[in-house]
């Protein structure tokens, strides 16, 4: 599984950080970012013990602002 946030999406509410604060944070903009992530926009690789809880994370974002890609 992959994963990224779209930022134009995002509204900074935290809830994201809050589920999986191994795979989100908030940037110094207040806005969520994926911590992995090398290139703005870009997906990032999931690894298998925190796929749920990104998943969760998704579903909880009131924007839709994350974005899964399943393998
Ligand atoms: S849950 Fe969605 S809107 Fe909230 S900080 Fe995370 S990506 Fe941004």
């Amino acid at each position: 599984m992959k994963v990224k946030v779209n930022k134009e999406a995002c509204i900074g509410c935290g809830a994201c950080a809050a589920i999986c604060d191994e795979v989100f944070e908030l940037n110094d903009e207040g806005l969520s970012e994926v911590k992995l992530e090398k290139k703005e926009n870009e997906f990032v690789s999931v690894k298998e013990e925190l796929q749920d809880e990104v998943r969760d994370a998704a579903d909880s974002c009131p924007t839709g602002a994350i974005e899964i890609e399943e393998d």
